[in-house]
């Protein structure tokens, strides 16, 4: 199996150099070059009773009709490094609403699923070709820590994540400053997001220092990412019962960077059967607009609830309009162009999958009014981004909410809309441990020197 760039400029690559590579030279991202059909995976794990083993064993499965530069072995080996320690339980809810539960990972939240596995395919790649990488990333929260659970105390991988000093929630400032693992430094920039973003970016266009390095980036369109995050919509259609398929199958998913949405869509398209995938944003409603309305237009960031969520511009949709415009990349590579010179896109004349997509919008205080609702309705304590999937459950088809992160991270708001306060045991032994972060200073050239005294070689 080749992948493709959504830019159709730069050859095509087996599964490890694609995955090594990120963002394909042309700028474009990694698509498999064909979509191959699921169903004979799926009927053959319906005998499997759902358990962390059959998730690993599924996700091997999966894995080997994408990745022919391993061995079956070798995938299944990645896969229980990466998976047996967490499970994805499909809860029931009422006759016709499940979550699917995706917080049980080492940092409670979805992003877990691809970042384990991202984490051990580094580690694998270091042994094959003994060159050593660092790991350079701006983070509002979730990711950061997620990348650096992924990363931790592996070999030959050093790793550096930018977060803006007070403006990532405490307890996950402690998950991503408490590992107590000698390859990891968090580094808190006075700024914003931004501020750290725009650090990172300039640090990447510096080629050399890039080259010297061996720098690396662990953001949202890494296609290991993508496709980690297919196995467990697979995953909850083997968990549902045959009255339930029977009514047809709608995702409702807390949606951002469209990574999570995508990856169902893609599933759908190898045959995973469903009816309909609900885009669920949050005010930053860049992807509602689209599906509504056609129009691509992002706006400005205004903070929310839910943080993971509050996105300017959506970096997996490249992958569905490659995909939807008949893996036409000559085409693709100039709307990117036209976005970029006029930061809007006109897509009305596009289709979509309008039958299969609709998107709903979820505001601050719509998160606390279905986070109340949740409690009182299914007693059923829900994070602000998964709080945002509740917003429509009026469809006859069998729901399955998807649960982005453990209400524990987000207590505040969680006591705010039900007076109850979410903890867990992983949260509260952070409390005891002593922080440790980086503060070398918050321009380019500074952060770019403490990375080279302190890169892995
Ligand atoms: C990242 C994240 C999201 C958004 O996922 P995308 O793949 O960016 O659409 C939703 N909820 C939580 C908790 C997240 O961390």
């Amino acid at each position: 199996m080749k992948f493709h760039s959504t830019r159709g400029q730069s050859p095509p690559l087996g599964f490890a150099d694609a995955f090594a590579a990120g963002l394909a030279p042309d700028g474009g991202l990694y698509v498999p070059e064909t979509l191959p059909d699921i169903t004979s995976l799926l009927a053959k794990h319906e005998a499997l009773s759902p358990s962390p083993a059959s998730y690993t064993q599924l996700a091997a499965d999966f894995f080997t009709l994408f990745d022919h530069d391993h061995t079956p072995e070798e995938i299944l080996s990645l896969c229980e490094k990466s998976y047996t320690s967490f499970d994805a339980p499909l809860v029931s809810l009422d006759d016709t609403t499940s979550v699917l539960e995706l917080f049980h990972g080492p940092t409670l939240a979805f992003k877990d699923f691809g970042l384990q596995l991202v984490g051990n395919l580094f580690e694998d790649q270091i042994r094959r070709t003994g060159n050593s990488v660092n790991v350079l990333g701006a983070t509002s929260g979730d990711t950061g820590s997620a990348a650096i659970h992924g990363l931790a105390n592996k070999e030959g991988v050093n790793v550096f994540i930018l977060y803006p000093e007070g403006r990532v929630s405490p307890l996950q400032e402690r998950q991503m400053t408490c590992t107590g693992a000698s390859n990891i430094f968090p580094i808190s920039i006075q700024g914003s997001f931004d501020d750290a973003q725009k650090i990172v970016k300039d640090l990447f266009v510096d080629l050399e220092f890039k080259k010297q390095v061996g720098l690396s980036a662990i953001n949202s369109i890494n296609l290991a990412r993508v496709l980690g995050q297919c196995v467990y919509y697979l995953y909850a259609h083997l968990q549902l019962t045959p009255q339930q398929r029977a009514k047809g199958i709608e995702y409702i998913v807390p949606t951002g960077n469209f990574g999570n949405v995508l990856a169902g869509w893609l599933t759908y398209k190898m045959g995973l059967p469903a009816s309909k995938f609900v885009v669920a944003t949050n005010q930053n409603d860049l992807l509602h607009r689209l599906f509504t309305t056609g129009h691509y237009a992002p706006g400005s960031v205004a903070p929310s609830h839910a943080p993971s969520m509050d996105i300017q511009v959506a970096s997996n949709f490249e992958r569905l309009l490659y995909l939807q415009l008949g893996r036409d990349g000559t085409r693709t590579a100039a709307l990117m162009q036209e976005f970029r010179d006029h930061s809007k896109l006109d897509l009305t004349q596009h289709h979509f999958d309008n039958a299969i997509f609709t998107a709903t919008r979820t505001d601050d205080a719509a998160i606390l009014e279905n986070t109340r609702a949740a409690k009182e309705r299914f007693d059923y304590i829900a994070d602000p981004h998964t709080a945002c999937a509740f917003t429509d459950l009026t469809s006859d088809a069998h729901k399955i909410l998807l649960a982005t992160a453990s209400p524990a991270k987000f207590p505040s708001v969680i006591e705010q809309a039900t007076g109850h306060h979410p903890t867990h045991p992983t949260l509260e032994a952070l409390k005891e441990k002593i922080p440790l972060f980086h503060t070398p200073g918050s321009d380019a050239a500074e952060v770019k020197a403490f990375v080279q005294a302190n890169a892995a070689k």
